[in-house]
């Protein structure tokens, strides 16, 4: 038996790794300098690129980019017409994100449970939680993993529900072959440096639907057009004139950050193989050892996977999650917990949401933790980072 290098023992590699990390090349920063010296750094042709990149990508019509991901589901959730009153489907494994953008439009988030196996949010509980005020549902792509697209749609069409897909994670997945971001009725995404491409703080929405992407649009510029069929005062006195015609918010990209953004999106297929080459060593790695379960695919997703999550089975190690982790800390391997379920913050706490909305979520949470992975791992960080979830499950094993 190793000794553990929090106990005393030669860690398992000398500097520590990282969870996550942007893949950031001399072209990218070229791509960006050229905007620099040039002059439009916002508001310039950079952003339509980008723009016409991720519909071509993506396969959807229209591409909105944004200032963020959060940005991105806030303007989603104004197009679906997402107000007071209303309820947002959503998962409690991800991101605050994913239901705060429900509150900013004055709405309720209501918390389904997930797939115990695949932690996904289950369909079958979206339907569960349907109340005549529910207007649209959130569906995340867990870890870059599709949701089941088809079965959420079905339920969407029946109740009439808008489906928005928060695909932060999942830029490069796939669904049946289609690409994420040309299947739901609007899809957000994040280019924030730990997802799989960034610009720094960036992020878009794709749909196929022009009445959505007008609003989009609308959104993300202060509600102001230059469109003068939009227009309710046109004819209008001169070529300077615009007009806002509904509340939006200044939530846009700018050019430097569209043009790295641009530089990510030609290199994401590769990004996406060597993701996948590390998740196949690690899925095999780890399919034997005793007290590390690991995520279930469903055949429809193939999966540009945006983290690599472990879940021990704490009936069959003798230490906590919070040991293990430190464990992993001491060995410089630094892992990270996604997600703490969002409802247990004292946000929403206060508001009134209690411990035990979502049992499966809660079970999962408690032996999960996100493990290194980026395409910039070499394999020999890909064997340290196995040799130490080894290492320290066989110590711990009962
Ligand atoms: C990162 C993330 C967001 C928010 O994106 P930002 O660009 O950081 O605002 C939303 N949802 C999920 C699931 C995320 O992981």
């Amino acid at each position: 038996m190793e000794q553990l290098a929090i106990s005393g023992g030669k860690p398992v590699r000398d500097n520590k790794i990282f969870y996550g990390r942007q893949c950031i090349g001399e072209d990218d920063i070229q791509a960006m300098a050229e905007v620099l010296r040039g002059p439009y750094i916002t508001c310039g042709p950079k952003v339509e690129e980008a723009e016409k990149k991720l519909a071509e990508y993506t396969g959807a019509k229209y591409a909105v980019t944004c200032s963020n991901g959060t940005a991105a589901l806030h303007c989603a959730c104004i197009a679906a017409g997402v107000g007071p009153g209303d309820e947002v489907i959503t998962t409690p494994m991800t991101f605050a994100a994913s239901a705060n953008c429900a509150v900013y439009c004055g709405a309720t988030p209501v918390f389904a449970d997930i797939d115990p196996e695949t932690y996904n949010i289950d369909p079958a509980s979206i339907r569960a939680h349907i109340t005549p005020r529910t207007k649209a549902v959130v569906a995340v792509d867990f870890t870059g993993q599709a949701v089941k697209i088809k079965e959420i749609r079905a339920i969407c069409d029946e109740f009439g529900l808008i489906f928005i897909e928060d695909a932060a994670h999942a830029i490069g997945t796939c669904y049946d072959g289609a690409h994420v971001g040309s299947l739901a009725d609007m899809t957000c995404f994040s280019f924030h440096p730990v997802k799989t491409i960034t610009c720094g703080e960036g992020g878009a929405i794709t749909t196929n639907n022009e009445d959505l992407y007008k609003k989009l649009y609308l959104a993300h510029v202060h509600g102001i057009t230059h469109d003068e069929s939009l227009m309710e005062d046109a004819p209008h006195e001169g070529i300077w004139y615009y007009e806002q015609i509904s509340l939006g918010f200044n939530y846009r990209m700018t050019d430097f950050q569209a043009a790295l953004l641009v530089s990510q999106l030609g290199k994401l297929e590769k990004f996406k193989k060597r993701r996948q080459e590390i998740v196949e060593k690690y899925n095999e790695a780890f399919a034997d050892v005793p007290g590390i379960i690991v995520q279930k695919e469903i055949p429809e997703s193939d999966t540009c996977r945006h983290l690599y999550i472990i879940r021990l089975d704490l009936d069959k190690l003798s230490c906590t999650r919070r040991q293990f982790f430190d464990a992993m800390s001491a060995e410089n391997v630094q892992c990270q917990i996604h997600y703490v379920p969002v409802y247990w913050f004292p946000f929403y706490r206060h508001k009134g949401y209690e411990k035990g909305l979502c049992p499966v979520a809660e079970e999962i949470y408690k032996g999960i933790l996100s493990i290194p992975l980026y395409p910039m791992m070499t394999d020999a960080d890909v064997a340290d980072v196995i040799h130490a979830v080894k290492k320290i499950a066989a110590y711990y094993r009962k």
